[in-house]
This record gives structure tokens, sequence and C-alpha cells, in this order.
């Protein structure tokens, strides 16, 4: 899995989609990450499929949604997936939210799923340590990717941990806070200091915790920003002061409490 990809969410299934795609692929990203609940996985496809790059280059994820899991109709949900995708495998697929009294039995369809080759990996998204222990103990299979919302104001040490020593890669959810991270003085200072942008600092930042991240934008420049993040290295010290910022605080829905 590419350390850093590009995310999908809220770009219309459209030639919106179908440009932001293709400027990614072009640009050099070779991870992108959609779930059947953003509705572009038609336009995905096609951009894919369309761009040139092959097919066995790309890292293409995607996500169970949660209706689909109460219906118990989860491998009815991938086939749709892989025919609006337009491809007979994912490198990655995961259960969207751990929904509660689901996502045990949706763990084991996974990994039939997984044992088929259709998905040559398979993983959760927005899972607590409760919710991987208890994925642990009632499978074979130990998730390979968790993704999460990660940035400085939500770092969540004891997960990180966790999912490390359960060699579990984890990948940020919203890396930069739906935009919000990056005008916190310190990471503009941060910014300052070593020539690059807020953007960069919070992307710099994920990989140097061994943390995968999915930014979105539509932007061409930003897209192309959001990748310039290898040719520099944060220090230990700067890295504890973007750390320091952590105060627990979300974007997006507690993975106790969601609603969906
Ligand atoms: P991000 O944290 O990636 O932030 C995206 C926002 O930041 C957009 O408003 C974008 O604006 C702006 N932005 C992007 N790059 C820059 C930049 N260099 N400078 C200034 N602004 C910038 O938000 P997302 O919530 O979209 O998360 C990214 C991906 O993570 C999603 O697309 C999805 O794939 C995944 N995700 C998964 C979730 C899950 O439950 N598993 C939940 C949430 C996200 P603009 O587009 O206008 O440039």
């Amino acid at each position: 899995m590419p350390w850093l990809g590009y995310g999908v969410f809220k770009i219309p299934d459209d030639h919106h989609v179908e440009h932001a795609v293709q400027a990614a692929l072009e640009i050099g990203y070779r991870g992108i990450d959609t779930a059947t609940v953003y509705g572009n996985e038609r336009g995905v496809g096609k951009a894919i499929r369309e761009s040139g790059v092959p097919r066995e280059h790309i890292f293409l994820s995607t996500k169970v949604w949660t209706d689909d899991m109460r219906k118990n109709r989860v491998p009815e949900a991938f086939e749709e997936s892989l025919e609006r995708l337009q491809t007979d495998y994912v490198d990655l697929y995961m259960i969207h939210w751990p929904v509660k009294g689901c996502y045990i039995e949706t763990w084991q369809v996974m990994e039939a799923i997984y044992l088929s080759g259709c998905a040559k990996a398979i993983g959760v998204s927005n899972c607590l340590v409760h919710h991987l222990e208890t994925v642990l103990h009632n499978s074979e299979i130990v998730p390979m990717v968790n993704q999460v919302e990660f940035h400085p104001l939500l770092v969540q040490p004891e997960l990180l941990k966790f999912c490390q020593s359960q060699g579990i890669q984890m990948q940020a959810a919203s890396p930069l806070m739906r935009g919000h991270i990056l005008t916190e003085v310190t990471v503009q200072k941060m910014a300052e200091k070593y020539y690059k942008t807020p953007a960069q600092i919070v992307l710099r930042w994920d990989l140097q915790h061994e943390v995968a991240a999915i930014p979105k934008s539509v932007h061409v420049d930003r897209i192309v920003e959001n990748i310039k993040i290898f040719d520099f290295e944060i220090s230990e010290e700067d890295m504890k002061i973007l750390d320091a910022l952590d105060e627990g605080k979300r974007i997006g829905s507690h993975p106790d409490h969601f609603t969906y």
C-alpha cells in the first residue's frame, strides 16, 4: 500500500471524480481510496481504466457500507462494488464502520472474500482498540489495515501502538482534518521553519509515525503539493511539538457513537 494515496470522499460521481482521479494518477499517486457510500465508484473505475496506468500499478481500496452489513448482504455489496469499479479485484476491502452486533459476522465474510482472491487485502475502518480486540478474538485473519481519523489534534497513541503491535497498518482518514488543521498556528510556524506548506508538514508527520495517508483535494495544485513530502524530515523535537497538539478532537463521528 502506498504511504500516500488519494481519497475521493465528497467528490461527485461524474466528470469531477474522473478528472480528479486522472489528475492524481498523472501526478504520480498510485493509491486511490473510495467507498460504496461515496457514490463515486463508477467514476473512479472509469478514470482508472482511461488513465493508461496499468491496473496492477494502482492500489485501489473501497469499503462496505453499514446498510449492507445490517442487511447481511456483504458478498452482494462487494460484487456490486467490483462491477461499478469495472475491475475483477480490489487491493483492499474494508468494513467502513464497526456496526454493533454486525461487524464480527461481516469480518467472517470479509475473510471469505480475501480467500477468494478478489480482495488482495482486507481491513477495517473507524475501529478503536476494543473493536480490534473483538475481531482478533473471533476470527482467523488479522485485519491488515485500520483506516481512522488521524491528525495532530487526534493522535490516539494507544490505538497506534496497539495496531503496530498486531501488524495492523494504520491509515489516516481526514489527515488534514478537512482543512481545519492547516490554520493551527503551531503547524503554520512549522511550515515556515521547514519551507513547506502546513499540509505538507501534517502529511510528513503521518509518514514519520508510519501511518499511511489519503488526503483529498479537487485542486490540481494541492494534489501536487500534498505528495511532495518525501524530500524533507521533521526533527524528533518538532514531531513531539506536533504530537502535543493532541486534544482528542474529531471532525468525523466517534466510532462508538455513529448514527449511520
Ligand atoms: P482531508 O483531511 O483530506 O481534507 C480535505 C479538505 O482539505 C478539502 O476541503 C480540501 O479542499 C482541503 N485541502 C486538501 N489539500 C489541501 C492543501 N494542500 N491546502 C489547503 N487545503 C487543502 O479530508 P477528507 O475527509 O476528505 O479525508 C481524506 C480521505 O480520507 C477521504 O477522501 C476518504 O478517502 C478518507 N476518509 C475516510 C473516512 C472513513 O470513515 N473511513 C472518513 C473520512 C475520510 P479542496 O478539495 O477544495 O482542495
